[in-house]
């Protein structure tokens, strides 16, 4: 399990990977699975630890829809500045309560909070977990608005991204509109959505 931090979609050309964090969150998360669905895109959902407990069920559906999940943390602390033995702490924990929810849940990539990596690289690739980064970063944390989003995507796209967005952490309706608008449109520019390349 290499510890390098992969940024990169699967497959050559214009592909694209969604990655979605600090979930998972019902009201939002629920409504991104019904979009992603819809359009028949596979994705990256790192979960917090918390908020597994809070709701397993939703961990239950993201699964069911066959999307990947990585380890982002218990409580979406700053961990840069941590001992490894506190990060593996951590990190067990959140990776227990993801199995408590799916027992036979893979739990491929870690994603440090903030991209605060400090020791978690090294310390999730010993678990088996990939530490897993992006390439683009929209803002959706502000949030912006819609239409907004929607244009920092299709602008900032790149061949082979690794895409930062968030179906948790707050209110996040408005990703969740920007990704059903922008998935058809980049499907009519030949771009295809792909999981992470490792
Ligand atoms: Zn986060």
């Amino acid at each position: 399990m290499g510890a390098d931090i992969l940024d990169t979609a699967r497959g050559g050309g214009r592909t694209v990977s969604l990655t979605f964090d600090d979930g998972p969150n019902p009201a939002d998360t629920l409504r991104l699975l019904t979009v992603l669905r819809r359009h028949r895109i596979a994705a990256v959902f790192l979960l917090c630890g918390g908020q597994v407990e809070a709701h397993p069920e939703v961990v239950r559906r993201i699964v069911a829809d066959g999307h990947h999940l990585g380890n982002h943390s218990m409580h979406h602390d700053d961990m840069s500045t941590w001992s490894a033995e506190r990060i593996e702490a951590d990190l067990r924990e959140t990776n227990e309560a993801i199995r408590r929810a799916v027992p036979a849940a893979r739990v491929r990539y870690f994603r440090a909070p903030y991209g605060a990596w400090g020791a978690t690289p090294a310390v999730a690739a010993a678990l088996g977990m990939r530490p897993l980064g992006w390439r683009l970063a929209v803002g959706d944390w502000e949030p912006p608005g819609t239409d907004e989003l929607v244009r920092r995507l299709l602008d900032g796209v790149t061949p082979g991204a690794v895409v930062l967005l968030h179906d948790g952490g707050g209110d996040r309706s408005q990703s969740v509109a920007a990704v059903d608008r922008v998935a058809p449109v980049l499907r009519a520019r030949r771009w295809r959505f792909t999981l992470p390349a490792g």
